[in-house]
């Protein structure tokens, strides 16, 4: 098993992204999903993500060229996993996914695999505890759009060992980031904070305090916010962002529950750019 094999599974907005920071970090990168069409996807927004480095002089076209060739994806978990150092999951926001997807990974990779969760808010401990490894899982919480956002949240399960927390630093300075360390709670820090900033401007949308709009230009300007919480949950997917909501308001209480507002628009299909349409709609010019 060599340490720089990084296999990640699952290829929507968040795999996608971390699958290009491993290969520009020279990791060989496999990036696994069912749907292989998602797979393409992928691929063509990660050749468009480096060309625009590469444009802006933040990567060199040869470096650009070598960490291409240092990624492949496949529909087959099995390939991705072997000879993997660590592997990350980027499934949908669902215990019950993520846990099937654990005790597979479990069931494939080398003992010495770590096995590390891109989860935003669910328990890396309650993921740990269907594997034969728990002192190997990890949350590694990546931000999205991942090549741009400086930070990773690593998250320590109920049984991560400390050599798994400082290969997981190591593995987020190689991929270019910042790293803190978080004693595992529902949301960590960042999306507990965040989960109530954004359900929050669902009420006072609902209530009529302001417009969408409006509640994004105060927060940025008045806040100095460097996003409005819409733009950024249409950038995030409803659909994520409720699922965190729900777990939140289970695991932390009525503060977090979700917006009436934001249930209707992901029962209407508005999840966001992903859908092109959420709060705004990217088709036909802003709401
Ligand atoms: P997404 O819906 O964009 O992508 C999920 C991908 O997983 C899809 O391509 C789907 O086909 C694939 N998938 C589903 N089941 C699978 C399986 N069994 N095996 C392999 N692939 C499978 O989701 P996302 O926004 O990328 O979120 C993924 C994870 O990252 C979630 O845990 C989410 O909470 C977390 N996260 C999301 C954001 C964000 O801004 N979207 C930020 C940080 C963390």
């Amino acid at each position: 098993m060599g340490a720089d094999r990084l296999a990640v599974v699952g290829a929507g907005i968040m795999g996608r992204g971390i699958a290009q920071v491993a290969a520009l970090g020279g990791y060989k990168t496999v990036l696994q999903d069912i749907d292989a069409g998602q797979l393409q996807a992928a691929l063509a927004d990660i050749r468009a993500s480096v060309a625009r480095s590469v444009q802006r002089g933040g990567v060199a076209e040869a470096e650009a060229q070598q960490a291409l060739a240092k990624l492949t994806t496949t529909t087959v978990l099995g390939e991705a996993t072997h000879g993997a150092h660590v592997v990350i999951e980027a499934v949908p926001e669902h215990i019950h996914l993520k846990l099937e997807v654990l005790e597979e990974l479990d069931r494939l990779c080398a003992p010495e695999t770590i096995l590390a969760s891109n989860t935003s808010s669910l328990s890396i401990t309650e993921m740990a505890a269907v594997t034969q490894r728990g002192p190997l899982v990890v949350g590694m919480h990546f931000f999205n759009p991942v090549p741009r956002m400086r930070l990773l949240e690593i998250v320590r399960g109920l049984e991560t060992s400390a050599d798994t927390v400082a290969t997981a630093e190591q593995v987020g300075q190689r991929l270019g980031k910042e790293t803190v360390v978080v004693r595992e709670s529902p949301g960590f820090v960042t999306s507990r904070i965040n989960a109530l900033i954004g359900n929050e401007a669902f009420r006072m949308l609902e209530e009529g305090v302001a417009t969408a709009k409006d509640i994004d230009k105060a927060l940025k300007l008045g806040l100095n916010h460097p996003m409005g919480p819409f733009e950024l949950v249409d950038l995030v997917g409803l659909d994520t962002r409720l699922s965190i909501l729900e777990y939140l308001h289970r695991t932390l209480g009525d503060r977090f529950r979700p917006s009436p507002l934001l249930v209707q628009y992901v029962k209407g299909g508005r999840l966001g750019r992903k859908t092109g349409r959420g709060v705004y709609d990217y088709g036909s010019g802003q709401d």
